[in-house]
């Protein structure tokens, strides 16, 4: 009889422990600072109406294909740490990533090479020049910039492990799916385009041959990056996207840790130095967010802990960032308190 009731009452400090640490796991997971739905809603409507009928900025025409997309098109879309999604507008519809792509590109070389050599065999200075700029390659020492100029992207992409292209190009596809928590795909029509049109980013990697800071053969390497920015995304998977990296890499959708938390930071702070091209550090002091643009008219930005927006609108500025996009993210973001370089972002008063 003691024993009996001992053993139950050791089995029911066992379930009570189980429950008190499965609570403690699930209260571990949320982040303390994921913002409020009613909130987040609010805002994100008030900045919808407030700049859908701006017609500023024009679309990207340098890729024929990007000319002709419907410059119209608007869709808002958050995704915070503990997976709650909100949309606005156009977010169904699937763009090409263009240059947002570089920063997973990125993520998959840290995870395959560690930071150290990354940075050493790429670097992380912002050029203050266009972002395909040939001066850049010339005149900066490390020749390759930071990741997310073409220059610097072109060889980052060239540095993914792979027996032939097909391989190389299929691990990151798979990798940038992992961290949508949705199967991608390549948009055919807007890889055709581009492929007819990039001399421009084959002179960057032959130029970067020259000077050895390209790891792989230089067009192979072009003609992957042609494919990783010719990817398509929603607004709603672009800001899941964002949302594993604000989530510390791992994807708040389906659990899996996808980017290695350590690799995170050196992700953001490039991205907080370079995501806008020549307009980063504009875009440093009045939302103080890292972010990515693409010239397909795609921006995500990153609250770290909280979530990311993803916005798409292709008409773009003289820079090649989405002029709607950088409006509402702006005010979501100062209407959010989500200004990294305010203390009373992590709630100091
Ligand atoms: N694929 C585009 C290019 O190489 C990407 C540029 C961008 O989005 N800024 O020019």
């Amino acid at each position: 009889m003691k024993r009996a009731l001992s053993k139950s009452v050791a089995a029911g400090i066992l379930i009570a422990a189980a429950v008190l640490s499965l609570r403690v796991a699930s209260q571990e997971s949320r982040s303390p600072v994921a913002p409020r739905r009613e909130v987040v809603e609010a805002v994100v409507r008030e900045a919808y109406d407030k700049f859908r009928n701006d017609t500023n900025g024009k679309n990207a025409d340098y890729i024929p294909y990007l000319a002709q997309v419907d410059s119209k098109l608007f869709g808002v879309a958050i995704v915070t740490t503990d997976n709650q999604v909100l949309t606005l507008g156009d977010v169904n519809y699937s763009f090409s990533i263009q240059s947002i792509s570089k920063v997973f590109t990125l993520a998959l070389a840290m995870d395959e090479l560690g930071p150290d050599k990354v940075f050493q065999q790429i670097g992380s200075e912002p050029t203050g020049r266009a972002f395909n700029s040939v001066l850049a390659v010339v005149d900066m020492p490390t020749h390759t910039g930071n990741p997310l100029v073409n220059a610097g992207a072109i060889a980052t992409t060239s540095l993914i492990s792979g027996k032939d292209e097909d391989e190389k190009w299929n691990k990151i596809l798979t990798f940038y799916g992992k961290i949508a928590g949705d199967k991608l795909t390549l948009i055919d029509e807007v890889y055709k385009s581009e492929a007819a049109t990039n001399a421009g980013n084959k002179a960057l990697a032959m130029l970067l041959a020259k000077y050895d800071r390209i790891y792989a053969d230089p067009f192979e390497s072009v003609d992957i990056y042609t494919k990783q920015c010719s990817v398509g995304v929603t607004a709603v998977q672009l800001a899941r996207m964002g949302a594993t990296l604000a989530n510390n890499g791992k994807n708040p959708a389906t659990g899996e840790q996808v980017i290695q938390s350590e690799d995170v930071p050196h992700i953001l702070a490039t991205m907080a130095m370079a995501g806008l091209y020549d307009g980063s550090g504009g875009w440093a002091w009045h939302v103080g967010l890292p972010a990515k643009s693409g010239v397909g008219g795609g921006i995500v930005a990153i609250a770290p802990g909280k979530g990311a927006i993803a916005v798409f609108a292709p008409p773009l500025d003289e820079a090649g960032n989405s002029v709607k996009a950088q409006e509402v993210i702006e005010y979501v973001a100062r209407k959010l308190n989500y200004n990294l370089y305010s203390p009373s972002s992590v709630g100091l008063k």
